[in-house]
């Protein structure tokens, strides 16, 4: 029989990648609290209708990558299925569940962040994978250009404590409200127009669907011609402009290095004024940008609810872990802080009920309970990388000491056989380094 696969582009996650997953959630999380975020959780199936009225049909996102379905209805009603779809990404769905949920009502103030996994049907390279994860968060209800910088400095402050903010740069850039938006894409169609010919097949597309997406195209003939484009910034209303140097002058007070990227635009239609990327170099090969996000002060309205300013942002999981594994980042602190090795049924016994009491503190214990001798458990302890072991045979149950090893050192120090005893040595040598 042939072996079974995961579907092409989705990964299997084993503990020796995921110590470095759970480092980079765990800093977002503290993170994002930090700055006054709280979490949000939303269903991964979304009625297809979220991403199409809010990212936007003519985004590559909803004309090619959604794996969209029909969820069957309910029994005995053919006619009442709904198509549904793997969430590609999380801010329509997020803006769906607050509208749902009454919580964006007048002069609503709210931010919320996301962990969790996203699909698209992609094809499949390192660091562009058909399920993916994402952190993030949204604020709502200001259009004040300080949370445009609390967005930022809030990426900033999570690569900075992963140790990638100097291998990271931010880039920036500003597209206007939609009325000038209107303009520019005028300008946009008229100049590609003209050199159509040059333009890659799925650029012609753009062309008619999402001319400002031609601007992100990877296509080099695409790019080349993109560079003599008539850019955003030249069809700034004085408010728009205001909003954007205001913008730079926040980052500027905070001391976060940016670039402004005057042709950076980001692939999905509700956008308005900032946009920015935060592209890695390291690591990433051509899937280079490790979080992007902006303005987006029209989606509220455009899902249903009252016209609400809001910013945020999407990083992805995968690409920031394979950035910290190029630069070389430790993997974090899963291995065993003390072996028990039980030298026969009565030290046994007493590793069993000493791992009992110390795991319900928190400390990690290895303890064998396939009953093998005291040479194969010290081997695997060296091997599972454990701190510290302790011995326990008839001599340490009768006098209640043991001798608590140092795997590194091999130092060795008396130690009373109790869960407090043992604890406080483990601790305090962690503690010491
Ligand atoms: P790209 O230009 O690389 O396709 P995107 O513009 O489609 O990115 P966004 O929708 O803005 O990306 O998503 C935000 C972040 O999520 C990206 O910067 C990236 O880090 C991550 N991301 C997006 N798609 C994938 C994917 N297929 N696999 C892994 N990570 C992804
Ligand atoms: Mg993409």
């Amino acid at each position: 029989m042939d072996q079974l696969r995961a579907v092409k582009g989705m990964d299997d996650l084993f503990e020796s990648d995921l110590s470095l997953w759970r480092h980079v959630e765990l800093v977002a999380r503290e993170t994002f609290l930090a700055y006054g975020f709280g979490e949000i959780r939303t269903p991964i199936l979304e009625e297809t209708a979220v991403f199409v009225r809010g990212v936007g049909e003519g985004t590559d996102i909803v004309h090619k990558e959604m794996f969209t379905f029909d969820d069957g209805g309910r029994p005995g009603d053919k006619d009442g299925t709904t198509s549904v779809c793997l969430r590609p990404e999380n801010t329509a769905g997020v803006v769906r569940a607050m509208l749902e949920h009454g919580k964006l009502f007048a002069d609503a103030y709210e931010q919320v962040f996301y962990v969790g996994p996203m699909f698209r049907r992609e094809q499949p390279q390192a660091g562009r994978r058909r399920q993916f994860h994402q952190i993030g968060c949204e604020a709502f209800g200001t259009s004040e250009p300080g949370m445009d910088v609390a967005v930022m400095a809030c990426v900033h402050t999570i690569l900075d404590r992963l140790g990638l903010s100097s291998s990271t740069k931010l880039l920036l850039n500003t597209l206007g409200d939609p009325a000038e938006r209107r303009g520019y894409t005028d300008a946009l169609v008229a100049y590609f127009s003209a050199h159509e010919a040059r333009l890659s097949d799925d650029s012609r597309r753009r062309l008619k669907e999402n001319p400002l997406r031609i601007l992100d195209s990877k296509d080099a003939g695409d790019r080349a011609l993109a560079m003599a484009a008539p850019r955003p910034v030249d069809f700034l209303s004085d408010a728009a402009r205001a909003h954007f140097d205001a913008v730079c002058a926040g980052l500027t007070r905070l001391s976060i290095p940016f670039s402004r990227d005057p042709f950076l635009v980001r692939g999905l239609d509700y956008y308005t004024r900032t946009v920015f990327e935060f592209v890695g170099e390291a690591g990433l090969g051509a899937q280079s940008t490790v979080a992007a996000g902006g303005r987006y002060d029209g989606l509220v309205e455009t899902l249903g609810g009252r016209p609400t300013p809001a910013v945020g942002f999407a990083g992805g999981v995968e690409r920031l872990v394979l950035m910290l594994k190029a630069v070389g980042a430790p993997a974090h602190g899963v291995a065993p802080e003390l072996a028990l090795v039980g030298a026969d049924d009565g030290g046994r016994a007493l590793c069993e009920q000493l791992a009992f009491g110390l795991r319900r503190q928190g400390v990690r214990v290895v303890v064998d309970v396939r009953g093998r001798g005291v040479k194969a458990q010290m081997k695997s302890a060296d091997k599972s990388g454990a701190r510290h072991s302790v011995v326990v045979g008839s001599a340490e149950l009768g006098s209640g000491q043991g001798r608590v090893k140092n795997m590194a050192t091999g130092d060795v120090s008396d130690v009373a056989l109790s869960v407090e005893a043992l604890r406080a040595v483990v601790r305090a040598a962690h503690a010491g380094g």
